[in-house]
């Protein structure tokens, strides 16, 4: 099975064959359709995320359900699923409290060996998926069957860049109609962010992005203003577009001590900030004390857009099919899975919102 492979830290991608190994009682086989390409993909080649190597890289992914294992229930062959970034024991407090993103069982589901290289090095998958390959094999924890015509590889966006940048909007923000948003970093999880607060019935959204691309698309995909980081300070800016007072929520979505300071003074006396980007291991993000007490602003981590995965993927699969989520336009590049390096590359040069590898 051909594979886009993670040696080691830094290194680069290793288009490999690896064997695959058995399928368990609780695992299904997916025939992997499409796979898009995320920043936190560059961020695990760095090391950000401490997989074991080799690991099959790549996390948003759709595809059919090719063989299911004795133990699994609610998946057939033939049924079309997108890979969860989080599993859902069902049985953890936070599944039983409605935070099934918060669940506690993610190590025993990830960390799982799924093949062996040539050379026979046991391979996992990262976070227990692995989607850049041609087949995954994936515990029946980490699928979600949608009903959907969709495109695999809008399918595929739901698994990661919709549902962490909408559901950031839509659900740890809690936007609400007539509210203000300003989106700091508008790569493609922005600009879900974006389109999350429109539907959830912002007046204002502001995009801030200083690559002009992602500030014109986000104006395609609701935002009412930009703003170039470039062009004079963020929080002045913002500001000066809110008569003053700041935004109802601030979304940041870099992961940089810089960014979340931005979005925090963004953010009005009272309003939310929300931080999605992923951050270096280590590092810590400090705020000004006096302002975080008197200004009251509530600062909060958004973990995969506190999605719930199985209601909340069918929903957004409904928004883009019925025309209220335009998850095409975010895909500007298309690539085979012997690409991924390129792809990366092409990521990191800042002229692509997404890239999905495809392998039909
Ligand atoms: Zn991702
Ligand atoms: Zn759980």
């Amino acid at each position: 099975m051909l594979t886009a492979l993670m040696r080691g830290v830094d290194q680069p991608v290793s288009i490999e064959e690896v064997e695959p190994l058995p399928a368990g009682p609780t695992d299904l086989v997916v025939e992997i359709e499409a796979s898009g390409v995320c920043h936190s993909d560059i961020s695990a080649m760095r090391g950000y995320l401490g997989l074991a190597n080799p690991t099959i890289i790549g996390h948003e992914v759709s595809g059919t359900v090719l063989e299911v294992g004795t133990e699994v229930r609610g998946f057939t062959p033939g049924d079309r699923v997108i890979g969860s970034l989080v599993p859902q024991c069902g049985s953890c407090s936070w599944c039983l409290n409605g935070q099934t993103h918060l669940c506690a069982t993610t190590m025993s589901v990830r960390e799982r060996v799924r093949a062996r290289t040539s050379d026979g090095l046991p391979v996992t998958a990262m976070l227990g998926l692995g989607a850049f390959a041609e087949r995954m094999t994936i515990d029946q924890q980490l699928a979600v069957k949608v009903n959907s015509d969709l495109p695999s590889d809008q399918l595929a966006l739901i698994g990661c860049g919709i549902a962490t940048g909408a559901g950031a909007a839509m659900f740890t923000a809690g936007v609400r109609p007539g509210s203000s948003v300003a989106v700091v970093g508008c790569g493609g999880v922005g600009q879900a962010a974006v389109q999350g607060a429109r539907i959830a019935g912002a007046a204002q959204i502001i995009a801030v992005d200083p690559i002009s691309l992602k500030r014109e698309h986000a104006l395609r995909n609701g935002a009412t203003h930009v703003v170039d980081p470039a062009a004079g300070g963020t929080p002045e800016q913002v500001r000066a577009l809110t008569h003053g007072r700041g935004v109802d929520v601030a979304i940041e979505v870099v992961g940089i001590q810089a960014t979340v300071l931005d979005a925090y003074h963004s953010a009005r006396r009272g309003g939310t900030v929300a931080t999605v980007g992923i951050p270096a291991p280590d590092t810590t993000i400090s705020l000004p004390a006096t302002d975080f007490f008197r200004a009251e602003k509530r600062v909060v981590g958004s973990y995969y857009g506190s999605t719930q995965v199985r209601t909340d993927f069918q929903k957004f699969a409904d928004l883009i099919e019925a025309g209220r989520f335009d998850a095409e336009s975010m895909i500007t590049h298309h690539y085979r899975l012997p690409d991924v390096q390129q792809a990366f590359d092409d990521l990191e040069a800042g002229g692509v919102v997404r890239g999905v590898i495809r392998h039909d």
